[in-house]
Parts: C-alpha cells; structure tokens; sequence
C-alpha cells in the first residue's frame, strides 16, 4: 500500500482508506470484520463521524476496532450545529467516549454551517493542547471557505478538506485541489465510488475501466480509485461493508497506472466545467 505525505503532518498515511457512511445498514459482523480486514491489509486510515447512525456507527467502530487503535489514523467529525466553541469540546468528548479511545488522530468540521469559523477553530486548538485530537481539517470547503480558515488558523494548521471526489463528479480539479497543493492541505476523496452509483455494463466508460482492469488483475473499482489518488495530494476512503470488496479497494493502493490509461480514464470521464463545489 503506498502512503503519501498527509498534508502537513509530519507523518505518511496510506493513499487508500476506508469510511464508514451507512455502514449501519450492512450486518453488523460484516461491518465489523470489514472494518478490521480494512486495517489488516493496510487501509489504516479509518473514517468516521458522529453524524453517522447518530453514533451508532462510532460505536461499531470502537467494536471493530479492540486491539487496533493503535495501528490507526481514526478520523471523526463534528456537525455544523454542534461546532461553536463548547459544541465542538461536547462533541469531540462525546465521538470519543463512543469510540472509546482517548484521543482522535484528525478532527474535521464536516460542512461549513453558521457557526463563527474562528470559534470552531479555537475548540480544535484547545483540543489539540488537551490531547485529545492531533490534528484538525475540514470538509466540504471550496476556496473562499478554505482562504477564510487559512487567514484565521495560518498555513499548516488544515491538515485536510475532505470533499467529493469521483469519476464523474472532478469539480474540485479547477479550484479545490490546486488550492489544496499550494498550501500543503491533503484532499480526502469521500464517495470514490460515487455512493455505489459505478458505471457498470454499457454506461459511459464501463468498458475502459473493464478493459484496463482485466488487464492489470484488479476491479473496475479499483481502477478508478488509483486514476484519483494519482496525485499524490489524494487520499480516497471509499465504504464498504464486505471483506472482498475492502481488499478489492486496497489493490488500488499498489496500482499505479501509465500515461495511456491515466488518458483513456480522463477521456472516458472528462472533468466538466466549473460549476462550485459539489456536495452530498
Ligand atoms: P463510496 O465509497 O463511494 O461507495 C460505497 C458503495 O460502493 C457501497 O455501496 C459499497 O457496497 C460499494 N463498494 C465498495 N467497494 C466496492 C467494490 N470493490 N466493488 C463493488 N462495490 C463496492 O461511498 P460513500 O460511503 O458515500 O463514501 C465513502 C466514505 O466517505 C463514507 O463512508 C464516509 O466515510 C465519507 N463521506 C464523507 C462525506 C462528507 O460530507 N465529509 C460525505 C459522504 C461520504 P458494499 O458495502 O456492499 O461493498
């Protein structure tokens, strides 16, 4: 599994993580044994949030988790509405008392809400002087929202945003991703696989993901995940609630692919004109 520099931490993370959306809905061994296959085979980089199965999903990761914290990047995130400066302190003691561990590795703001920006950030600074979050970041941040949080926090504080990112949603290639680079901020991909919504059969682009992927001895899936985490700014964390799929994804890890497919993929998938941030 190759890992890239995450942002600026001073630490690499795997490029191919795995979330936890709705995982509330598949069985809850499956979800589990998921879970740890995910860490097993290298997909450390655990994403969670407390929106999830309004904390149910945190607590099937604390489960999944019992032995692991250690060898995991556990990630989680505060609503909007929770995110004023004692909001943020509740929420981030409440994702970690159901997740039952005593610190997160990054904590995100998971949408830009009407809170003030700077009282969210001064509960993730005090977090991060007490322990109990390492590093801070945000999600579903276009630029201004990003140029407001750099001129209040200063370069390498975000440590990422966390945005939508897949085949056939690329927006953030104009603005978000550049942006991203320039200031040394890693870009989550959340939905790599477009929610489950992958092009199969005879839809646009089928045939050049089933093509290449036969040829390299991987998933369409896995394809498209290793066209995003190309650049070496992307992380993709797609869901999964089965052990075959999450080893599946993980191959994306060691695919790197050439020139020609990197080109067959993005003419297959054009990027689209410049519309504003997609959002979920
Ligand atoms: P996703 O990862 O794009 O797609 C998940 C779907 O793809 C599931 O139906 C899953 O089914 C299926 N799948 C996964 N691997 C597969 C494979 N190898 N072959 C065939 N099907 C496969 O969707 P997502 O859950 O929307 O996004 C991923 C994560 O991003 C979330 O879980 C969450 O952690 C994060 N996220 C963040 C935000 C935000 O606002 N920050 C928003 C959305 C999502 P199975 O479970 O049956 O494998």
């Amino acid at each position: 599994m190759r890992s890239e520099p995450f942002g600026p931490l001073d630490r690499a993370l795997p490029v191919i993580g795995h979330g936890t959306w709705q995982l509330e809905q598949d069985p809850r061994a499956a979800a589990v044994a998921a879970i740890r296959r995910a860490v097993d085979v290298g997909m450390t980089h655990i994403d969670t949030a407390e929106m999830y199965g309004s904390g149910w999903v945190e607590e099937l990761v604390r489960e999944a988790l019992q032995g692991m914290r250690d060898r995991v990047f556990l990630v989680s995130k505060v609503l909007p509405d929770n995110a004023s400066f004692e909001g943020t302190i509740h929420a981030c003691e409440e994702s970690l008392r159901r997740l039952g561990t005593d610190w997160l590795d990054l904590y995100l703001l998971h949408w830009r809400g009407r809170r003030p920006l700077e009282r969210t950030i001064a509960a993730f600074e005090r977090l991060r002087e007490q322990g109990k979050i390492r590093a801070w970041g945000v999600s579903n941040f276009d630029t201004p929202d990003l140029e407001e949080t750099l001129a209040l926090a200063g370069e390498g504080r975000i440590a990422c945003n966390q945005v939508l990112y897949h085949l056939a949603e690329r927006t953030i290639e104009h603005g978000v991703l550049p942006w991203c680079e320039q200031h040394r901020v890693a870009l989550v991909a959340y939905s790599p696989l477009a929610s489950g919504d992958f092009p199969t059969g005879r839809e646009r682009g089928a045939s050049v993901l089933a093509e290449i992927a036969e040829a390299r001895g991987v998933t369409p899936q896995a394809v498209a995940l290793a066209f995003l985490v190309r650049n070496r700014s992307v992380f993709a964390i797609p869901k999964s609630g089965r052990e075959r799929h999450v080893v599946a994804n993980a191959a994306a890890g060691d695919l790197v692919l050439d020139d020609s497919e990197v080109a067959r993929i993005d003419a297959a998938f054009p990027v689209g004109r410049w519309r504003g941030l997609a959002c979920i």
